[in-house]
């Protein structure tokens, strides 16, 4: 199998979030491969900016919310050692913007967990799903077992 190059990690921040990087951090040491990171805003409004919805992480936008968002983000890049180029901050619906992003940055492995904010009483949440299904590349859902979900089984 060809080693994989370019490793995607989306990022929620829900609870198991961490698990989800720590397995695409793994991966991206194992095949050596660029590892990057995409946070895509959907839980805050969005405020009127000039620079339309990929978010400039360098600048001070003068928005709170976003400033913690961009101080959450930077720390986990921080501790996964992502450089300040393979960042993504975007606003819109998080199932589009993976798959968009995956494509224009030619990532050959998108690594989601299996659910997340939306989906906890699924096996599969709609994000990871949709991602499944329509991105171009390998996808990898992180099984994050959901422990009330599984007892009702
Ligand atoms: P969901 O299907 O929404 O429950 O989420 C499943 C996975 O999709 C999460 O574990 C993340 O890897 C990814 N994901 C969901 N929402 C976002 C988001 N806003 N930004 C980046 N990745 C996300």
């Amino acid at each position: 199998m060809d080693a994989y190059q370019h490793i995607l990690l989306a990022m929620d921040y829900s609870e198991h979030g961490d698990t989800v990087a720590q397995k695409a951090k793994a991966l991206a040491a194992k095949y050596q491969a660029k590892l990057s990171i995409i946070h895509v805003l959907d839980n805050i409004s969005m405020p009127d900016t000039t620079y339309g919805t990929i978010i400039p992480l360098d600048k001070d936008s003068g928005y709170p919310l976003l400033e913690t968002e961009k101080s959450h983000l930077r720390a986990l890049c921080e501790r996964l050692e992502i450089p300040g180029t393979n960042r993504w901050m975007v606003w819109g619906a998080p199932k589009q913007e993976i798959v968009q992003l995956a494509e224009r940055q030619q990532v050959d492995l998108i690594v989601v967990g299996s659910h997340g904010r939306h989906g906890l009483s699924l096996l599969l949440g709609s994000t990871a799903n949709s991602v499944l299904h329509h991105a171009k590349c390998d996808v990898m859902a992180v099984r994050l077992l959901n422990d009330s979900f599984f007892e009702k089984l």
